[in-house]
């Protein structure tokens, strides 16, 4: 079987189902229930480089995640969540990363080719690879231009937007390829009501007249765990936060905009739909989250709400 070509810089493991494995071997078959059903549930956690050595970001959280993922999807995990911890700690620790990005996922293996899984194995693995900006070094200082897709969120009742299901990115990766088609670099979604909901891997936040806004939960959103903690960043510092219902034209009114998620981390928004947003550059309140949260996870200030887990440094030489 050809092997796809590795992301920049890979990981020599990959843990799978278990045990580590050589990144070639963390295959699966084409039949697999996953490929043809898109039933997975995953995470997206980021590790990062700090002057006590690697240290990841709120992955308690992240791997309660997984398993309310799992749970709505009736997927049994064989692991349980220390399993799970200490499988992502370990992915850093086996491939001696400083800082990288790890991808946990859950999914449904080769078995019955039927809709419903009858036989199909549940597989677990965490990759983990170098992963720099997800919207660029440059995104992050200068802000992205961004449109609003002519593609919608999936209504409630439909496919759960809480929970990071692998289908639901089938919509993810249309509105992304409509937006960098156009020339833009992401995409905002509107749920089906037409209310503001999220970008296809961040959330959205806004600022009107020095108040923070974001989508409540019941917008068709994931309950991200950056928005959650850009969120007490700004209570931390007397910023009043609401989560609230946002219209297409209160993205044209207010004066900042900024992306919150693990990958994209916090990205300012300069222009919706070639409107630039307040003065078109970062604002006032998103670079004081953004220098807040930075200093956190790079270790720069104290750990104040203890988001980080350390990789002791002794353990990141665990012999094969
Ligand atoms: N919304 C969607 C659709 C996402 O895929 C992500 C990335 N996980 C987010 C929001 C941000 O969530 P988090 O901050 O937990 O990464």
């Amino acid at each position: 079987m050809p092997i796809p070509p590795p992301p920049p810089s890979r990981a020599e493991y990959i843990w799978f189902d278990g045990d580590f494995v050589p990144w070639e071997a963390a295959q699966v078959h084409v039949l697999s229930h996953v490929l043809h059903y898109g039933s997975s549930v995953f995470e997206g956690i980021r590790c990062y480089r700090t002057p006590g050595g690697p240290a990841v970001f709120r992955l308690r959280e992240h791997v309660l995640r997984l398993l309310f993922s799992a749970k709505v999807a009736r997927m049994d995990l064989p692991f349980g969540e220390d399993a799970l911890f200490d499988a992502c700690l370990n992915s850093v620790r086996r491939n001696g990363f400083e800082s990288c990005y790890l991808r946990p996922i859950v999914f449904r293996g080769a078995g019955s080719m039927g809709v419903l899984p009858v036989d199909n194995p549940i597989h677990v693995a965490v990759a983990a690879w170098d992963w720099g900006a997800y919207l660029g070094k440059e995104a992050i200082e200068q802000g992205v231009d961004v449109m609003v897709s002519s593609w919608r969120k999936m209504p409630p009742g439909t496919l759960p937007a809480l929970i990071k299901m692998g289908g639901a990115y089938a919509m993810a990766t249309l509105a992304k390829l409509e937006a960098t088609r156009l020339g833009f670099s992401e995409a905002i979604l509107l749920d089906f009501e037409g209310r503001v909901a999220e970008g296809t891997g961040e959330n959205l936040f806004a600022v009107l007249d020095g108040k923070l806004m974001t989508p409540n939960l019941g917008h068709s959103i994931l309950g991200g765990i950056t928005r959650r903690s850009v969120m007490q960043l700004a209570r931390d510092h007397g910023i009043e936060v609401s989560e609230e219902p946002l219209t297409r034209d209160m993205l044209y009114m207010v004066q900042e905009i900024f992306f919150t998620g693990t990958a994209a981390e916090v990205t300012p928004v300069r222009s919706v739909d070639g409107l630039a947003v307040g003065k078109g550059k970062p604002g006032p309140i998103t670079r004081k989250l953004q220098a807040d949260f930075f200093d956190i996870v790079n270790g720069r200030v104290a750990d104040r709400h203890e988001w980080l887990t350390c990789v002791p440094a002794a353990t990141r030489a665990t012999p094969a």
